[in-house]
């Protein structure tokens, strides 16, 4: 697993949420993960592996 990161915008702590309701396209990928900031509720957008949630989290931090 890859180490998240704190949020580049307020350095608040992240983690890891998973979207209930989200369904699954075409090819059977469930759009449900995104990382999300406790304090100010940036997000990484919503991917369908938590490690992509990870990874697209921690590009932020690298303008
Ligand atoms: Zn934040």
């Amino acid at each position: 697993m890859v180490e998240l990161k704190s949020c580049p915008f307020c350095g608040g702590e992240a983690q890891i949420s998973t979207d209930t309701e989200a369904v699954k396209d075409t090819m059977g990928r469930f759009w449900a993960y995104t990382v999300v900031c406790s304090r100010c509720c940036a997000t990484s957008g919503l991917t369908y592996t938590p490690d992509k949630a990870i990874e697209a989290w921690n590009r932020r931090e690298s303008k």
